[in-house]
């Protein structure tokens, strides 16, 4: 009997777990992946995108190369997921799972923050990032401010590494003396898991003339007076305001009866949801570690595992112990490191390794090897 599978989301975490399955079973498994779009895309590429160094369509990783044994992608849009009945209705078919894995990511919910959309800027996703590409080589004078609208957020490092890159990109056009750039954050340093990478982002902003607000949480931008209102009723003037949304799950996820407090929470240790046979993994959870994909792949290769000892007998792996890698984009060519350990300890924990050309490559690797692992892309 084959096992069948279906992973809704081709991200991070429903490609790592698919490769999984497919590497173990070959053609014992019947696995169906959804996703919605025709390409999958690197989160950090549409910092890449915002700035100039890339195409958008140079990014793109089209989902037509994904060829694996008992594997078939769908590109189709989910539309209903029964967990009870572990049965997915998408635009065209329904889908009966024995094995049923939620990685649909997060969602912007731009509504939340009055004024976003009719007055601000997002890099957060592929077409905001493009928007704003053809936007700021006409931005050559003015206040730049980079907000986050709420916590739980995707990769808390991507605002320090927008400021930062945004730096790099005004004084190449020779206009930065004309610009100022802030970053307003919730939290009370950059990384808070990392005070030794939070130390050097600050200093790296000192050096830049970088304006670092901690603790402020964008609640609405104030069109009549250009300025950006934040959750302790203070405002800051802006001519460019570049905002992180307010994420939550997918439609289809909140109305599927899955989320606790907005989002799925699992067993932290392999991933099972309260509903048999259902697993989630990634940002569309809420278990300790912060969204970002390396954290995604780590909790699938933990639900892959759970899944294969359920169906083949032997040994269950490791809980997941929420650990990852962030690259970071320190700007003048450098990036810097930070490994990350949510749940193995009573507190997370964070290693930093400093801004390296070493680093440029080794990010260029993480990126290449996905490409070749999921894709069969050299
Ligand atoms: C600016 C920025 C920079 C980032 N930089 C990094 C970085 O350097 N390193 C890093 O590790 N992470 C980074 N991230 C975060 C990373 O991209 C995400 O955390 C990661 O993609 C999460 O993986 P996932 O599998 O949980 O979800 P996703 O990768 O978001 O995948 C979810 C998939 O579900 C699909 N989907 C959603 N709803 C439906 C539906 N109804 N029907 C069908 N399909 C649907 C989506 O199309 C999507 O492909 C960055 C993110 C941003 C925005």
């Amino acid at each position: 009997m084959k096992l069948r599978a279906v992973v809704l989301g081709a991200g991070f975490g429903g490609l790592e777990l698919t490769t999984i399955l497919s590497e173990a079973l070959g053609d014992r498994l019947d696995l169906t992946l959804i996703d919605k779009n025709d390409a999958f895309y690197f989160g950090f590429s549409k910092l890449d995108v915002m700035v100039g160094h890339e195409k958008p369509a140079n990014v793109r990783v089209p989902y037509h190369h994904i060829n694996k044994p008992g594997v078939k992608f769908r590109r189709e849009e989910i539309t209903s997921i029964d967990p009870a009945a572990k049965r997915v209705k998408t635009d065209k078919a329904v889908y009966d799972a024995d094995v049923l894995v939620i990685a649909l990511g997060s969602d912007y919910d731009f509504k939340a923050t009055p004024g976003l959309v009719e007055y601000g800027h997002e890099f957060y996703s592929l077409e905001g990032a493009e928007r704003l590409s053809k936007l700021l080589p006409n931005f050559s004078k003015g206040r730049i401010v980079i907000g986050v609208s709420g916590t739980p957020f995707k990769c808390p490092p991507a605002p320090s590494e927008a400021a930062l890159m945004l730096h790099d990109y005004l004084t190449k056009r020779g206009v930065r003396k004309n610009c100022e750039i802030t970053l307003a954050m919730p939290f009370g340093v950059p990384i808070p898991p990392s005070p030794e990478t939070s130390q050097a982002l600050l200093v790296a902003f000192a050096e830049r003339n970088i304006t670092f607000v901690p603790k402020k949480t964008v609640v609405a931008l104030d069109p009549g007076k250009s300025v950006v209102q934040f959750d302790d009723n203070s405002t800051l003037p802006y001519d460019l305001y570049l905002g992180i949304p307010k994420h939550c799950v997918p439609a289809v996820v909140a109305s599927s009866g899955l989320t606790e407090e907005g989002w799925v929470v699992p067993n932290p240790k392999n991933l099972k949801t309260k509903f048999p046979g259902v697993y989630a993994v990634g940002d569309v959870t809420r278990i300790g570690p912060p969204k970002a994909g390396l954290f995604a792949e780590g909790a699938a290769k933990v639900a892959a595992a759970t899944i294969l000892a359920d169906l083949q007998g032997g040994e269950y792996p490791a809980a997941y112990d929420g650990a990852g890698t962030c690259y970071i984009e320190f700007g003048g060519g450098k990036v810097g490191r930070v490994d990350v350990k949510f749940l193995a300890g009573p507190t997370p924990t964070g290693r930093y390794f400093a801004p390296s050309t070493d680093l440029v490559v080794e990010k260029k690797y993480f990126g290449s090897s996905r490409r070749a692992r999921w894709f069969g892309l050299r």
